[in-house]
């Protein structure tokens, strides 16, 4: 429905001013020393950055409800006058922010985890002990607590989270909700919690204070919500006091993707459209709104009267101003990789952005206007090259960057096609811009050499030529069914009806995605109704939960993924998107051999033993996947011969798929030039 805005962009932006909602990201600032001044220059900038109302990440209103054992609580007064530093920020820089309270219950990554009842979920180890009656009524008045201490805070309001699988939804629903007392058995029951939270809290709050409620449009998980209950769900909520409903799309736990970068754009507004008109207070619609043109778009479609964005603030934290000011193709855009943020969160560390790691770092790495402008030589325009041109010459500095290739993007270019990887050619438009706006003289096609980097007198020289795909030398290494990664990618080479790939690390991943779709199809990440298909979403929401059987369209041939070593396949894939993609290629019927040992390729096939047992893959070609080797040879030509030559991203450290390090290593390495 919003792929379509993939490209070209759309600059029209006249709806979206004040219409869009920082959503809440739980950042990890809060809970670090000198975190909260840290989230407020991180908020503060947002502000500035036009952002019409923020929210916070998650705070518990008490210690079971915290999300992990040291998480943030908003408890006490001191609580409240620590959280001050916050909206101070946000309020000077003319901003709007709401607290979110979060309460985990079965989610919480600790032993005293709470629930409606003692059922533990998939996703945790832990099972939460059920709440009695007389603790429900105390969690109601701790959330009420909350609410009241984030107005003595300065909080213009507070989102309480009732969806994504937590507390609230665990009572709502009958799959962990199996009480007998006045908060279970019929829906009125079950829902009386979030009621009595938002009445009480809106008596104690009063009139001028908003109370944002995030439902559970779509739970997407058995014996959730149906549309029916929702929908009272939202009235009973609007009566209560709520000033705003935001949307809530699938539990945690859900076996469908609901923001990784294999979601369509605005994939989800049309559950949010089916409950406008229902409600009279403003709706918002969430998940993978990325761009103006996609906000603005669902917000004429009638799709919702708000947009969230969260992730797309940390990617670019003057999205707004931007795009008011006709400047959306210089918008850094979240490519919902989830590898700095998501994946940071759920591993305990601070959480950033892959495009921009200054997410989260706003007091530590600054580009700055340079005093002492030098002549910088980059080589290579892959995602580590790039950020090291363009923030120098933003600095000031005079650069020069080489490209052996004809165009920008290095091994992005090749990421872009895989199928649910669209977004990554909106890196390469990003930074196409800025070279442009910050004047780097750009040399397409030109493969340059330690002389003539030598002859033109840089200061400083930065070397970002990136990597080489890894060859196999087994018997048959050099056997025409044998194509390397980048040939198939880049379209040189056919492939066949059944192809093994040897090598199951993030790039054998998308090289078997690749493989297993249709070049002729349109791909499920570009298309709704095909997304929610595949993968199982019921969009005529005929049962609780909205779930269906999956009907994936069948590959279009047969893929084998293989590997060496013992153990699950893509263990090493990010923490919250791993699942994604060996549930997609479980679905297109790729065959996984682990513990794989490569004996010979010849025109009878693969032979292999799989363990102890031999066998033959009789397949029309094998696609090397096995790892990359940096491409060091200009920088071993130069170090010797120059005072300032600097060796960046996959040319530095190849192990692993790592635009993250790339970036991020060329924006602290600039920062201090
Ligand atoms: P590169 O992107 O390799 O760029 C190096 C550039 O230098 C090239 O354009 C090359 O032409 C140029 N060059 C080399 N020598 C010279 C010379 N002498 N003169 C001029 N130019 C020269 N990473 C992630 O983090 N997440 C992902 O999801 C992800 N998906 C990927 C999917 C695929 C299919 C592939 C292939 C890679 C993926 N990566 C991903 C890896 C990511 O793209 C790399 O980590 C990143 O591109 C490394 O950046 P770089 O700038 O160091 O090198
Ligand atoms: Fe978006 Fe990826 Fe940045 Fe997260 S790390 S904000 S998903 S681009």
């Amino acid at each position: 429905m919003y792929n379509h805005l993939l490209s070209p962009l759309d600059l029209g932006f006249t709806t979206l001013k004040n219409r869009v909602l920082m959503g809440s990201m739980h950042t990890n600032l809060e809970e670090i020393p000198g975190g909260l001044e840290r989230a407020a220059v991180f908020y503060a900038e947002r502000a500035r950055g036009q952002v019409a109302l923020i929210v916070t990440g998650g705070i518990a209103p008490n210690r079971a409800g915290a999300v992990a054992q040291h998480a943030s609580l908003m408890q006490t007064p001191e609580h409240a006058k620590a959280h001050q530093v916050i909206t101070n920020a946000v309020h000077k820089e003319g901003g709007k922010i709401c607290m979110q309270i979060l309460h985990a219950g079965r989610y919480a990554y600790h032993a005293e985890g709470v629930s409606a009842s003692a059922i533990r979920s998939p996703i945790n180890k832990t099972t939460p002990r059920a709440l009695t009656t007389e603790e429900v009524w105390q969690t109601i008045d701790d959330y009420v607590n909350s609410a009241a201490l984030a107005k003595e805070a300065g909080y213009d309001g507070v989102e309480i989270m009732g969806s994504e699988g937590y507390l609230i939804n665990q009572f709502i629903v009958k799959r962990t909700n199996h009480r007998t007392d006045e908060f279970g058995g019929s829906y009125e029951n079950r829902i009386k919690l979030p009621i009595e939270i938002v009445k009480r809290t809106r008596q104690k709050v009063g009139e001028n204070f908003i109370i944002i409620f995030r439902l559970s449009m779509l739970d997407l998980v058995p014996e959730g919500s149906t549309w029916e209950e929702v929908v009272q769900l939202a009235k009973a909520v609007e009566a209560a006091g709520a000033t705003i409903i935001n949307t809530g799309i699938g539990w945690h736990e859900a076996r469908v993707p609901t923001i990784g970068t294999v979601v369509p754009r605005g994939g989800f507004a049309w559950v949010t459209k089916r409950m406008m008109g229902e409600v009279k207070i403003p709706l918002i619609a969430t998940n993978r709104i990325n761009m103006p043109e996609v906000g603005n778009q669902v917000i004429a479609d009638g799709a919702a009267d708000m947009v969230s964005m969260a992730r797309p603030f940390l990617a670019d934290e003057n999205l707004v101003l931007k795009a008011i000011e006709n400047r959306a193709h210089e918008i850094n855009t979240c490519i919902a990789c989830n590898q700095a943020c998501l994946d940071h969160t759920f591993e305990g560390k601070l959480s950033s952005c892959i495009v921009n790691p200054r997410a989260c770092h706003e007091t530590e790495l600054n580009f700055l206007p340079t005093k002492q402008p030098k002549k910088i030589g980059v080589v290579g325009a892959g995602p580590a090259g790039l950020a090291a041109a363009t923030l120098a010459a933003e600095r000031g500095h005079q650069v020069d960057l080489f490209e052996a290739a004809a165009e920008i993007g290095g091994q992005f270019n090749m990421a872009k096609i895989i199928p649910g990887k669209e977004e990554y050619q909106q890196t390469i438009r990003y930074y196409n811009s800025m070279i442009k706006k910050h004047g780097v003289n750009l040399f397409l096609n030109h493969r340059v050499t330690a002389n003539e980097l030598i002859a033109n007198q840089y200061d400083e020289i930065i070397i970002a030529t990136g990597v080489t795909p890894r060859q196999v030398n087994f018997p048959g290494h050099d056997h025409p069914k044998v194509l390397s990664y980048a040939d198939v990618l880049q379209g040189k080479k056919q492939v066949g009806k059944a192809v093994a790939i040897i090598g199951a690390g993030g790039i054998g991943f998308d090289t078997a995605e690749f493989l297993t779709h249709n070049p002729h199809h349109t791909a499920p990440s570009m298309d709704v109704e095909k997304y929610m298909k595949e993968w199982g979403v019921d969009m005529n929401y005929s049962n609780g939960g909205a779930i269906e059987k999956p009907k994936p369209t069948a590959s279009p041939r047969k893929v084998y993924l293989l590997k060496r070593s013992i153990g699950k396949h893509g263990k090493n894939l990010g923490k919250t998107t791993g699942w994604i993609h060996r549930a997609s290629l479980v679905m297109k019927e790729v065959v996984h051999l682990a513990n794989v040992t490569y004996h010979k390729i010849d025109d009878a096939g693969f032979h292999i033993s799989v363990g102890e047992e031999k066998q033959i893959l009789e397949v029309d070609n094998v696609v090397v996947c096995a790892g990359q080797e940096p491409l060091r040879e200009l920088w071993e030509g130069l170090k010797n011969k120059h005072n300032s030559v600097h060796l960046i991203g996959g040319a530095d450290e190849a192990s692993q798929l790592d635009a993250k390090r790339a970036i991020k290593q060329a924006s602290y390495l600039v920062a201090e030039l």
